[in-house]
């Protein structure tokens, strides 16, 4: 596996998988990998010529500067896994590589709509960091495909919906989310969770999967729905940030013929969790 650093050595790596013809698949990472992440290296895998993986901790999309600094980094084990995945490329830019001049006064891009609300209206700024890096990302790489989780599933929604508006050549491929064995999302974040706080943390898909149940009974009082919910897991020691039945696409409240998905995200602590269920 090449472990590429500079963005002229990664240009001219990518320059030549193309003249070869070769496709390129692309899952980029914040790194500190676990099977969430695997699964996906494994689906881009399957999906082409050459499997190119990124770790970079985005200051861009971070809301807190003690956040990122308590960001886990992992990277020899990340690359070690990689390598288990037959990835053939890891790219592990600086912050320096990717915003050589700083990031006040880079360009942005932000997708509109689809991140007014849910993380767009707890995390201002998030998901324009993420919009924008992974543009750049796309621009260095230039990938066939790219694969990213459900998990986060607004962010697989705005990627989509960049690629399609800016007309990106980039096949988007979503993978499910992957769970620990109580059913809790996989995420770099739940390390920081205590016992106790991990067997809370569990209840956030159980609200998820009963709302879920409720609504495919034929439950149609939505609002009904989620005040129960968010009342159980406060109860239960969560401060819900949202828990929200949208239209798959829109992210906008949803109606019962809509495709729908429940977006939740929930603090424990310090410690923000997110996930979803899909109808
Ligand atoms: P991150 O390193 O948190 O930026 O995540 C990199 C990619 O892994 C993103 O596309 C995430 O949606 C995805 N991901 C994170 N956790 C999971 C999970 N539990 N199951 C599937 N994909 C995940």
């Amino acid at each position: 596996m090449l472990q590429v650093q500079n963005n002229n050595e990664l240009r001219a790596q990518i320059r030549e998988w193309k003249a070869q013809g070769k496709s390129i698949s692309f899952v980029p990472t914040m790194g500190n990998l676990h099977d969430g992440h695997l699964s996906l290296l494994q689906i881009a895998r399957e999906q082409s010529d050459k499997l190119v993986s990124s770790i970079f901790v985005n200051p861009m999309q971070f809301d807190s500067s003690e956040d990122l600094k308590k960001y886990p980094r992992t990277v020899e084990q990340d690359c070690k896994a990689l390598m288990e995945h037959h990835c053939d490329l890891v790219y592990l830019p600086t912050i320096k590589d990717l915003y050589p001049s700083g990031m006040e006064h880079m360009t942005a891009v932000t997708v509109p709509d689809i991140t007014l609300n849910q993380e767009g209206k707890y995390r201002p700024g998030h998901l324009t960091g993420v919009s924008t890096i992974v543009l750049k990302l796309f621009n260095l790489v230039q990938p066939d495909i790219a694969v990213f989780g459900k998990k986060d599933y607004q962010q697989w929604r705005m990627i989509e919906k960049m690629v399609q508006d800016l007309n990106l050549n980039i096949q988007i491929i979503a993978g499910e989310t992957i769970r620990e064995t109580d059913r809790l999302a996989m995420s770099s974040r739940n390390q920081y969770l205590d016992d106790r706080q991990h067997i809370i943390a569990a209840e956030l898909y159980q609200q998820l999967k009963q709302v879920a149940q409720a609504i495919r009974h034929g439950k149609q009082s939505f609002s009904s729905l989620t005040a129960q919910a968010i009342e159980s897991l406060n109860a239960a020691g969560f401060s819900v940030d949202y828990f929200e039945i949208c239209h798959q696409l829109t992210l906008q409240p949803g109606s019962p013929q809509d495709p729908l998905v429940i977006l939740a995200a929930a603090r424990l602590g310090n410690i923000r969790l997110i996930d979803n269920i899909e109808i």
